[in-house]
């Protein structure tokens, strides 16, 4: 079963978090605001503050044994490009990290991103495609 670590828990990180968890999967979600934490913590198996930009940090939480990392920090993009580069160097075998923008999904893929996520852009091509897809266009 793969285990997942979820950095930074606003709306798209935790909707991520919390959907794995219900669908079964073991989620460590970390996020540097206390209070996010505590209104997640009956809603995936761990969520812990810390400031994930700490590499030993990290390292001591164990993060190297999950499987799957999500980075989903986007207002802060210094700290989305250093939480991604740790965890690949670390050895996350597979990581996932939201871009705020076009440039910076660049900067993800060079410093080792597997994929890289635009939640807007990405969600309303979906939307886009649903409408032609379901006829709704035909009335
Ligand atoms: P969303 O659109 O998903 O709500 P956002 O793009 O507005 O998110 P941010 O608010 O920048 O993204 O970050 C998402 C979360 O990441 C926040 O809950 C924030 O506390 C957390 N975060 C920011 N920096 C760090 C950090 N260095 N370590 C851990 N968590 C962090």
């Amino acid at each position: 079963m793969k285990q997942f670590v979820v950095i930074g828990l606003g709306r798209f990180g935790s909707s991520v978090a919390k959907t794995l968890y219900k669908l079964g999967y073991d989620v460590l979600g970390i996020d540097i605001s206390e209070e996010i934490v505590q209104s997640l913590a009956d809603s995936i198996t761990h969520a812990v503050q810390a400031d994930a930009t700490d590499e030993n940090t990290l390292k001591a939480l164990g993060v190297r044994n999950f499987d799957v990392g999500i980075v989903s920090i986007g207002d802060d993009i210094q700290a989305s490009i250093l939480v991604t580069l740790i965890l690949k160097e670390i050895g996350i075998k597979y990581v996932i990290a939201k871009a705020q923008n076009d440039l910076h999904g660049r900067v993800l893929y060079k410093i080792g991103a597997d994929r890289v996520v635009f939640p807007e852009r990405d969600m309303g091509v979906r939307v886009a495609h649903n409408l032609v897809a379901s006829n709704i266009l035909d009335y």
